[in-house]
């Protein structure tokens, strides 16, 4: 499957770039004939930096961010992130303060909360959420509802990649679009063009990565 991928590059930092992995895919609720891998920017610490300043942008010089929220294992975008935020400067909405970057946790009933220690950095704070991939804005909902929860003020949401049939109540900054895919097609579960030409499915997509099917 890996054998068929090929890149696409953000037009204005080409050093951010992401494999996209052609196939046929499913979520829990919808299919598609591409999927695009995140997972280095998240990982590779030099990438993360220039992700984070391509992220911080809509923010920079007019939001104030307390915490910053990770979802999906952005942990080392998201310090970054905080860097970037709080840089120097005169027109730095941020400058020189402290922010923190929190995870929700899953508990044993499967809801998503914070631990104890972290509520103070919650409760009251100017939230940004960080989360990878945005496809059928689920995993998103969750982490919007744990935030309103706890007394969060939701200031903004940062994705690395954004689906583009998602509804966006709350608007999202992404850095990649499926949009920037060529080709890309999403299909509800049911009305999948793949699947009624008989193509089987190749794998399973999840926050974590994909797993093939057909091994
Ligand atoms: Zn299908």
């Amino acid at each position: 499957m890996e054998d068929k991928a090929f890149s696409i590059s953000l037009a204005k930092n080409p050093v951010i770039s992401v494999n996209v992995i052609p196939g046929h895919f499913t979520t829990n609720n919808a299919h598609s004939n591409n999927y695009l891998d995140v997972s280095g920017l998240k990982s590779n610490t030099a990438v993360a930096r220039d992700v984070a300043r391509e992220l911080a942008i809509p923010y920079l010089s007019s939001t104030l961010v307390d915490t910053i929220v990770c979802m999906e294992k952005m942990e080392v975008i998201g310090a970054y992130l905080a860097q970037e935020l709080a840089q120097d400067g005169t027109s730095v909405m941020n400058s020189g303060d402290v922010i923190y970057v929190v995870s929700p946790i899953n508990n044993t009933y499967g809801n998503l909360v914070f631990p104890d220690s972290a509520i103070k950095w919650i409760s009251g704070k100017n939230i940004l959420l960080l989360i990878a991939t945005v496809s059928s804005g689920r995993a998103l909902n969750c982490g919007i509802e744990c935030i309103n929860y706890y007394g969060g003020k939701l200031a903004g949401i940062s994705a690395l990649y954004l689906a583009s049939n998602v509804k966006q109540e709350d608007k999202i900054h992404p850095l990649f679009t499926s949009e920037d895919i060529p080709g890309y097609k999403l299909y509800n579960t049911g009305e999948c063009e793949l699947c009624k030409a008989g193509v089987k499915l190749d794998a399973l997509i999840s926050s974590e990565g994909y797993t093939e099917l057909n091994r």
